[in-house]
């Protein structure tokens, strides 16, 4: 039995010319970026080469590129090293990625305050349009969701903003997959991860405008102007750069193909499982990201099933799963309790086949059905509480 990996959002397959280009840097110019002999050059010049494509693909300049471990590490660098020590307003959209919803709680407990934008049912964020008040110290409002793929009117909501106060945005569950200008963004700063588009894990960039006034959470080095000090993982920031080229190249190519991936998919459920509810937009957000629930069915158990008959997928952010609370993005969704636990997250890559994905649909299918049975035999309806 093929495994059929539908858990793109939690992370990606290294692709082969990703690896092949990291290679060098692990194995023969092993060098140490900071050194000043040969060796080390040398590791430098891979390092600002990786900077300067990863700019450029972004429209940001290399000055602005900061690597971190990650999306993670990128996000709460952001929020703890633009808000500031003295507490003030927080603003955020209510369906955050816990790297970033959680370091503002940390913030709120320290005295700050907190408003949430709101969501549509299918999880674009509103637009208030008092949301940002003269005591707002921050605003971060990511631009793809995690788990919906619906995207925020960053450029809008920064342009309302207009520089009275940092405007961080979380682009990790969008670059790659679609078009971002770093400039044209116009935020003060922005987040990626390469383990998203087929890169390696363990590396992510802060984009941080030149003039920003950002505090650093580690200390101890003077690299990355002392912002984000510690030794630059060299292979790593080749692999992100390679990575993040084809990934920009092939965009529109991956795009169509993965909309053909999301048609078939949904038309296959909808015809071989229905009652099946689309939990995001339909249409104008990451087509990598189907957020789907089988009323009927509990997600958990499903989950397992699917998991035992060759299907990855999962309940929601990787980061939250493990808890076994419903996933906090669909609440804010409003959707109604039967549609909100069997949700699951189904997300695509261009490296699947139709036939993987027919197929993977016949195996859900099958299992929900099997499940919906088994409720009936137990005396409860489809509807009502799970
Ligand atoms: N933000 C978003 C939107 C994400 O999807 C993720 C990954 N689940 C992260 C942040 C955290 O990324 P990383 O694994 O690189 O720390």
């Amino acid at each position: 039995m093929d495994l059929i990996y539908l858990d793109n959002n939690a992370t990606t397959p290294l692709l082969p010319a990703v690896w092949e280009a990291m290679q060098p840097y692990f194995l023969d110019c092993a060098g140490n970026p900071a050194s000043s002999h040969g060796v080390g050059r040398q590791a430098r010049r891979a390092l600002e080469d990786a900077r300067e494509r990863i700019a450029q693909l972004l429209d940001a300049r290399p000055e602005e590129v900061f690597f971190t471990s990650g999306a993670t590490e990128a996000n709460n660098l952001a929020i703890f090293g633009l808000a500031g020590d003295t507490a003030g307003h927080l603003v955020t959209s209510a369906v955050e990625h816990p790297s970033v919803a959680e370091p503002i709680l940390q913030l709120v407990s320290r005295g700050f305050t907190h408003r949430q934008l709101p969501v549509t049912g299918t999880g674009a964020v509103v637009f208030e349009a008092d949301f940002f008040q003269p005591e707002t110290r921050l605003v971060a409002v990511m631009l793809a969701n995690h788990e919906t793929g619906a995207l925020a009117p960053i450029a809008k909501l920064a342009q309302e903003v207009s520089g009275r106060a940092p405007f961080h945005c979380d682009a990790a569950a969008a670059a790659g997959k679609v078009a971002v200008s770093f400039r044209e963004l116009n935020v003060t700063s922005l987040t990626i991860s390469a383990h998203k588009f087929h890169g390696p894990k363990g590396i992510g960039a802060l984009f941080i405008k030149e003039r920003a006034k950002l505090r650093p959470l580690l200390w101890g080095g003077h690299q990355q102007h002392g912002k984000r000090p510690g030794t630059e993982p060299v292979p790593l920031a080749v692999g992100m750069a390679t990575a993040l080229e084809l990934a920009v190249r092939n965009m529109e190519t991956n795009r169509c193909g993965v909309l053909e991936l999301r048609e078939l998919f949904l038309g296959r459920l909808r015809a071989l499982a229905a009652p099946v509810v689309l939990n995001g937009p339909d249409q104008d957000g990451v087509p990598h990201t189907i957020n789907l629930s089988f009323p009927g069915c509990a997600a958990d158990v499903l989950l397992m099933n699917l998991d035992l008959a060759g299907i990855a997928c999962s309940t929601g952010s990787a980061c939250s799963s493990g808890s076994l609370l419903p996933s906090p993005v669909l609440r804010a969704m409003n959707v109604p309790k039967d549609v909100l636990h069997s949700a699951l997250r189904f997300s695509l890559s261009p490296l699947l086949s139709t036939s993987l994905v027919e197929q993977s649909a016949q195996r859900i299918a099958r299992i929900v059905n099997r499940l919906r049975q088994e409720r009936l035999g137990n005396g409860q309806g489809l509807s009502g509480s799970i």
